[in-house]
């Protein structure tokens, strides 16, 4: 492989399988990951995503496939490279600092030669020159993470490993530290590969999700791609407040219990479908619910208020339900009939009636 190639891919796993016994915790996973990228391993607990950064990282070997890092190859292809010959930094849930030494001594760990210089551009990186001389229980969690990124990044990993970053951190806190984690390994150039159950987190602060399920990755892509037109219903459920609304497929779009939606409001519709029994993925936003003029929709079986909006949960004719987002100036009551109106601002998702 030529340098240039290897620079533009750092981290690739062809066709990687791991087994604990006859299961299989990682089947056939195969990604690139381009130099500086940040990708989220999304996904339910028990997927495979830890076994994937471990796989990385060294503390396991593939059964079957090949993992290169920078375009060597360190598992599977006839070698292994030892995890302390990788240049790979992993940063845990739990920070795993060294609670006896200072701040600046924990970034200090990883670089042989001690340089002050590095330790001092990676406490300015993470914010923390003013707490050097601190010991980690001397710190909030928000600083332990920024210690423990420091540390990894310090050595000037190839790749920067992140397993449940944020799991320690309360939700508020959560939400801040995300944008700083993207900031420092933006700033630091490092190719990032981070593992999560929370969608809202792989949306926010990742250039691409892969999504998996039961050890295979389902769809890898930008966010709004990923969020917007899912390639299965999995993915679709993974990624939150789905709503299926069922139809038909017409020369004109597909014919729904809320009207017809055009076919340029359809992702990928073709001619060829006409007639098919389908289901049209629906998110909150683009649904609202209005008061009827004659006959509803259907009618509000639950009301969430989450501080931003409301979303109220609307029983079809039918059955099927439909999510509809509001800001908080309009009010629905439980049990209110109401109409449905799409308002599609980007082609909706479809799957193939499983009914
Ligand atoms: P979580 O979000 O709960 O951490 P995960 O997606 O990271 O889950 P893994 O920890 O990678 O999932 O586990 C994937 C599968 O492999 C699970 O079914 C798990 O029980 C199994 N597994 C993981 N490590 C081992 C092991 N050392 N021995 C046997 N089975 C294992």
């Amino acid at each position: 492989m030529s340098k240039t190639a290897a620079r533009q891919n750092v981290l690739e796993l062809d066709g990687v399988t791991k087994r604990y016994g006859e299961e299989s915790a990682v089947e056939e996973l195969s990604v690139r990951v381009r130099d500086g990228e940040f990708l989220t391993l999304l996904g339910p607990s028990g997927c495979g995503k830890t076994t994937t950064l471990r796989l990385v990282a060294g503390l396991e070997t593939p059964d079957e496939g090949e993992v290169r890092i920078a375009g060597t190859s360190v598992a599977g292809g006839g070698r292994t490279v030892k995890p302390e010959n990788r240049d790979v930094g992993l940063v845990f849930q739990e920070f795993a600092l060294f609670p006896h030494m200072s701040v600046e001594e924990n970034v200090a760990f990883g670089l042989e030669d001690g340089d002050d210089d590095r330790v001092d551009g990676m406490l300015e990186l993470v914010g923390l020159e003013e707490h050097r001389a601190k010991k980690p229980d001397q710190l909030s969690g928000g600083q332990r993470q920024r210690v423990a990124l420091a540390r990894s990044l310090a050595p000037e990993p190839d790749v920067l490993l992140l397993d449940e970053p944020f799991s320690n951190l309360d939700v508020g806190l959560r939400v801040r530290m995300r944008e700083e984690v993207r900031r420092i390994t933006k700033e630091a150039g490092v190719t990032t590969v981070s593992v999560t159950h929370d969608q809202e987190e792989a949306l926010s602060i990742s250039d691409r999700v892969g999504v998996m399920n039961d050890g295979r990755l389902e769809q890898v892509g930008d966010p709004e791609k990923v969020f917007q037109t899912p390639e299965s219903r999995f993915v679709a459920d993974f990624l939150g407040h789905a709503s299926f609304v069922p139809g038909t497929v017409t020369d004109e779009g597909v014919e729904t219990p809320l009207g017809t939606v055009g076919t340029a409001n359809i992702e990928g519709l073709t001619s060829e479908y006409e007639g098919a029994e389908v289901d049209i993925l629906v998110r909150p936003d683009d649904a609202k619910a209005l008061a009827p003029d004659g006959d509803g929709d259907g009618r509000i079986i639950h009301r969430t208020y989450d501080g931003p909006s409301f979303t109220y949960r609307v029983e079809l004719e039918g059955g099927d339900t439909v999510h509809c987002m509001h800001n908080h100036t309009e009010s629905f009551e439980v049990g209110d009939e109401v109409r449905v109106r799409l308002e599609l601002d980007h082609p909706l998702a479809w799957y193939p009636s499983e009914k």
